[in-house]
This record gives structure tokens, C-alpha cells and sequence, in this order.
């Protein structure tokens, strides 16, 4: 996970208190508990973790009824595993497995809701010059993290004209995907995560909550307040997940953090990490970490890899292109980097001295 929670505020009840008397507050307690099973409700604050999508999923809500509450964890966890199994790249029978096995021989039909998000994912490759291209996967499958595994220069060549989302070809009429180029693959772990939190923001929305945190690895999305006050969130320092170089205090919003401390191993002074430049198929590593917080995940998450690949300047550019989303960068010298809405007021977009 790139973002911790911090500093979480002791509960102060601001309430008006419904009882002024103890007695008449006491009898009633007796007359209720008497009338049956039924218990007095109690708002409580409810975290559950997971491991889902291959990474931690991580849920707190504030809820009248602790039963209830647990029943909305339910069916955000619920969520969670059907998105996966939809769209994860590891299950040869979801759809997204399917595109990648047939979409170069024919049209594969798959459900509109899979289908709007890989429309999606190119609408983010068109705003970001190409940074952003769910076919990186061409290239990006030859790496293996865990093992230590990289392509070799001849491999990434082979590779590589494989990616282009341009070659992505998308049929609204079937909600069909066709690939134009042989050796194309797709993988939308640089967007799903933060789609699927929004799904379960929206499921805790229809059950009526009004203050929640949901988290799937880098990417999270807040609904109201914590205890009044804004929720803190801290963001790591690249080389100490222990230190905090920034925290910001936020309120319905969605963050994203991006970092090459997350699924990496170093070689020969080289870090090779899961963000994948689609013009060389190597690591980008223009930053070592990227922030992004706008108004849903799924545009943070998509917006996250862009620094990487074009670097600080230019990812700043294009955020700032964008109304109400913000960044922070953090460049491998240490600069950190911001766009103007986080900047101090008169000053500019900026960076650390
Ligand atoms: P997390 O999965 O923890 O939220 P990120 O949001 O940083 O992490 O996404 C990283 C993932 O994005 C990679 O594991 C890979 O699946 C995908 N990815 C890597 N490079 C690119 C790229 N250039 N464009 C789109 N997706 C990418
Ligand atoms: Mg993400």
C-alpha cells in the first residue's frame, strides 16, 4: 500500500445530548431493553483487510449499526472479488484473459461494464501522451519481479511494436476488442483497482453511509469526515515506507500514489519496477513516486503512471490541465514537486527547496 492513514483523532461526540436527565434516561433504557431482543443501536467505526487483486484491500466506515455496517464491508469485499474475477489477468477464464488469447484472430464480446473501462483506459493514453497504455503488457509480461526476471534487450525489441493502444481496436455496436497487432496484450492493473474502488464507494453510498475510507493498494477513495475533521493522510517517503514527506488533510476525494518501492528488485545499480515505459519497455523512472488526487480513483489510478514516464515537469502540465485534481511528485534527486492547488496561496506550482 503507497498511502498510510495517520494520526487518527480520538472520538468527540459534538452531538447535542438528547438526554438532560439521567433518570428519565435510565428508565427508558430499562423500558427498551425489556421490550424484547432488540438492542440499542451504537454508531462504531468498522475496519476490515483483505487480500484481493492481488494486493491489500483496506475498508473503515462509520455506521449506526455495527451488523449492518459489517453486512456493507460484505458487499464491498464482494465487489472486489468480482471485479477481479472479471478483469484479473492471472485467471485464464476471466474476460480480460480472453481478449488477450483471442482478440487478435476475432472480435471478443465481452460485458459493457469491461468494455467501458478498457474505453476508458485509452481516453487516459490519449490525455497522456501515450504514458498510460494498458498494451505496455506486450512487453510488461516478460518481467517477473518476484523472481527477478527481465527481458533481455532482443526480447524487448520482439516485443515491442506490440504496444500501441492505438492498435486497440473497440467496437461499441457488439462491445467487442480486437487487437491489430499480433503479440498484443492487455492488463489493466494500472487502472482496475482504482474502478473498483469507486464501485464499492458507490455500493456504501446506496447503503446509506456517509463516512468512509476504501483502499485496494495504491489507491483510495474518502467519503465525508473523520470524527468532524479531515482524514490525514500521509504520503512515504520512496526509500522509508516509515517516514512521511507530506500529509494532507482530506475530505471526499480520491488519491492515487504510484511508487517504484512497490513491486521491484535492483540489479546491477538498475531498478526494475512494475511502472513500464511504452516507448522503451524498460522501468520509467522519471520519478520515484507519483500522487494524484482528483474527484474518483479510477482517474486518479489512471493518472498516476504519467510522471513516471514523462517526467515531473509534464505530468504537471497535463494535471494541471485538468480541473480539480492535483499531484505531487518526488523526483529520484529528492525534489518534491506540486501542482498550484497544493501550493501556499500567491505562489505557484512548486517544489521543495
Ligand atoms: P497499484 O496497483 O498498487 O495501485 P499502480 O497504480 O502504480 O499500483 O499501478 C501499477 C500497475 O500499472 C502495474 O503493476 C501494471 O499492472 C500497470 N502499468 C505499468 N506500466 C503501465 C503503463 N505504462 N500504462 C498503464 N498501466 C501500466
Ligand atoms: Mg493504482
Amino acid at each position: 500500500m503507497s498511502v498510510r492513514m495517520l494520526a487518527m483523532v480520538p472520538y468527540l461526540d459534538s452531538r447535542p445530548a438528547f438526554w438532560t436527565s439521567v433518570p428519565r434516561f435510565i428508565a427508558f433504557l430499562a423500558l427498551f431493553l425489556a421490550c424484547g431482543a432488540v438492542r440499542p443501536a451504537q454508531a462504531v467505526w468498522l475496519d476490515r483487510h483483505e487480500a484481493i487483486m492481488g494486493t491489500n484491500i483496506d475498508v473503515e466506515i462509520w455506521h449506526d449499526d455495527a451488523a449492518k455496517g459489517n453486512a456493507a464491508i460484505d458487499a464491498v469485499m464482494g465487489e472486489m472479488r468480482r471485479i477481479d474475477n472479471l478483469m484479473s489477468h492471472y485467471k485464464p477464464e476471466s474476460q480480460l484473459s480472453q481478449i488477450n488469447a483471442r482478440a487478435f484472430r476475432e472480435p471478443v464480446v465481452v460485458d459493457q461494464e469491461l468494455f467501458d473501462l478498457i474505453g476508458q483506459a485509452i481516453h487516459f493514453s490519449e490525455i497522456t501522451e501515450g504514458a498510460f497504455d494498458i498494451t505496455y503488457a506486450s512487453v510488461g509480461y516478460l518481467y517477473d519481479y518476484r523472481k527477478h526476471v527481465k527481458p533481455t534487450e532482443d526480447q524487448i525489441k520482439a516485443a515491442l511494436p506490440a504496444v500501441n493502444f492505438r492498435n486497440l481496436l473497440l467496437d461499441p455496436k457488439n462491445h467487442s476488442v480486437r487487437y491489430e497487432h499480433e503479440g498484443m496484450r492487455i492488463d489493466l492493473g494500472g487502472i482496475a483497482k482504482g474502478y473498483a474502488v469507486d464501485q464499492c464507494i458507490g455500493i456504501l453510498q446506496k447503503l446509506g453511509v456517509q463516512h468512509a475510507v476504501v483502499t485496494a493498494g495504491g489507491d483510495t477513495r474518502i467519503i465525508g469526515d473523520r470524527f468532524g475533521r479531515p482524514w490525514i493522510v500521509g504520503i512515504r517517503h520512496p526509500d522509508d515506507k516509515e517516514k512521511v514527506i507530506m500529509r494532507l488533510p482530506l475530505v471526499d476525494t480520491a488519491m492515487s500514489t504510484s511508487g517504484d518501492y512497490e513491486r521491484f528488485f535492483d540489479e546491477g545499480g538498475v531498478r526494475y519496477h512494475h511502472i513500464i515505459d511504452p516507448k522503451t519497455g524498460h522501468s520509467a523512472s522519471k520519478v520515484r513516486s507519483a500522487t494524484v488526487l482528483g474527484p474518483t480513483a479510477m482517474q486518479t489510478d489512471g493518472l498516476s503512471k504519467t510522471a513516471f514516464v514523462l517526467g515531473a515537469e509534464e505530468a504537471i502540465k497535463i494535471i494541471e490541465r485538468l480541473p480539480d485534481f492535483d499531484a505531487i511528485f518526488v523526483r529520484p534527486d529528492g525534489k518534491v514537486f506540486y501542482t498550484k492547488g497544493l501550493a501556499p496561496p500567491d505562489t505557484g506550482a512548486g517544489s521543495s527547496p
